[in-house]
């Protein structure tokens, strides 16, 4: 049986003193939200705080501000975003993204902040420490320690690279900065805000940006007008559960006669960091057949999967295609039968027509 190592727990009031826990205890100490993909990390011994700062004492973590755009706490459950009535439909993709991570249970107890702060996840690192130990571990927690202390041993992805290619897993990251979402980070020192793609680093060890003596306490979504719409595509093994090993958030604005007028378009669960593409070569035309194919063959470049997920790498790097692909001609109309089976398993697809 694998046991969670001792800790202490403390459990702030406030935002504020949260904040002057955490920097009084850092690096030792880590927040606990949900505690979904921590607790299990601390069970195989990938992460071992000697302190949790419980988050669930904080009720302005679990509010919700309408703000021009919206403002949503970072400890609503995810159950609560994918039932959050005040997000437009023009920015579904969060709820479509948040609405299909792990299973209820976990929805009911995952936050929307430990979700953007999700530990990134390999097949190599993903279990349990006799599994490492016999293959004599690896850069990201060698022997146990805390992630951050570490600095030597082996890749077996690639074992000549001096960085660790762990994967950013989260559901909600790419769904998000598709959406143009920014982030409010509280520290001691007060709070800065910055945009969500920001949050993150290519690096699968130290793969945020953020401070470890930084809550998230606040991601915002910005104002929408009817052009907008977006989804959410995510392929996982069983549909009912698993993490993504690739999903595609996609937002466009769209003027009357189908000319894209903006748009963004993000690759996850693919590489250490949710990849945004630059998808100004899709403005001022409309979402033809031929401008959809050309950008979806584009993104297969700078998606790059590794070997050290689920499914073989290569059919990922097509699926990152056929994706890209889907989750456009989804925006600009196609009907889930036009789109096919494919669609019908990554994105539940609602009709257009209510998002504009
Ligand atoms: C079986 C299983 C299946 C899963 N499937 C998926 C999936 O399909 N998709 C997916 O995206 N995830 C999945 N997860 C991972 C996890 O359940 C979710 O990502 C969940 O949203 C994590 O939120 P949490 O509140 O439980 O985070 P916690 O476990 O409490 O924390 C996770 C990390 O975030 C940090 N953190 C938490 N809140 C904050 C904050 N406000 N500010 C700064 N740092 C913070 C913690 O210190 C910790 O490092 C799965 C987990 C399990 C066990
Ligand atoms: S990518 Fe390499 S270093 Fe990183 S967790 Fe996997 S095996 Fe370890």
């Amino acid at each position: 049986m694998m046991r969670v190592p001792q800790f202490r727990y403390l459990a702030p009031k406030s935002v504020g003193e949260a904040a002057k826990i955490l920097r009084g205890e850092v690096p030792s100490a880590q927040l606990f939200a949900g505690g979904t993909d921590l607790i299990p990390n601390m069970k195989r011994g990938q992460q071992v705080p000697k302190t949790l700062v419980g988050l669930r004492g904080l009720h302005a973590l679990r509010e919700v501000h309408a703000d021009g755009g919206l403002s949503l706490g970072a400890g609503l459950s995810l159950s609560s975003v994918a039932g959050e009535g005040r997000i437009p439909l023009a920015q579904r993709a969060l709820i479509m993204a948040a609405g299909k991570v792990a299973t209820p249970q976990i929805r009911n107890m995952g936050t929307l902040g430990g979700n953007l702060c999700l530990d990134t996840r390999c097949n190599y690192y993903n279990q349990n420490y006799e599994w490492r130990e016999a293959i004599g571990f690896c850069k990201k927690a060698p022997d146990g320690v805390a992630i951050q202390e570490v600095t030597h041993g082996t890749c077996w992805v690639a074992p000549s690279s001096p960085r660790c290619w762990a994967v950013n897993s989260s559901d909600s990251a790419p769904a998000l900065i598709a959406l143009g979402a920014e982030i409010s980070l509280v520290s001691a020192d007060g709070e800065r805000r910055i945009p969500l793609a920001e949050l993150y680093h290519h690096d699968g060890m130290a793969f945020l940006s953020k401070r470890p003596d930084e809550l998230l306490t606040q991601v915002h979504l910005p104002a929408v007008d009817a052009s907008w719409r977006s989804t959410y595509w995510k392929l996982r093994r069983r549909g009912s559960f698993d993490f993504p090993v690739v999903s595609v958030g996609a937002a466009v604005s769209l003027d009357a006669g189908g000319v894209v007028q903006a748009a963004r378009v993000v690759i996850g669960a693919v590489t250490s960091a949710p990849v945004v593409l630059d998808a100004s070569a899709l403005v001022g035309a409309p979402l033809t057949d031929e401008a959809i194919a050309a950008f979806a063959d584009a993104a297969v470049k700078p998606a790059r999967p590794l070997d050290n997920t689920d499914f073989h790498l290569s059919w990922r790097k097509r699926v990152v295609r056929e994706y890209v692909a889907g989750a456009l001609r989804e925006l600009r109309g196609d009907t889930a039968d036009q789109l096919g089976l494919l669609a019908r398993s990554a994105a539940r697809i609602l009709p257009l027509a209510a998002c504009s």
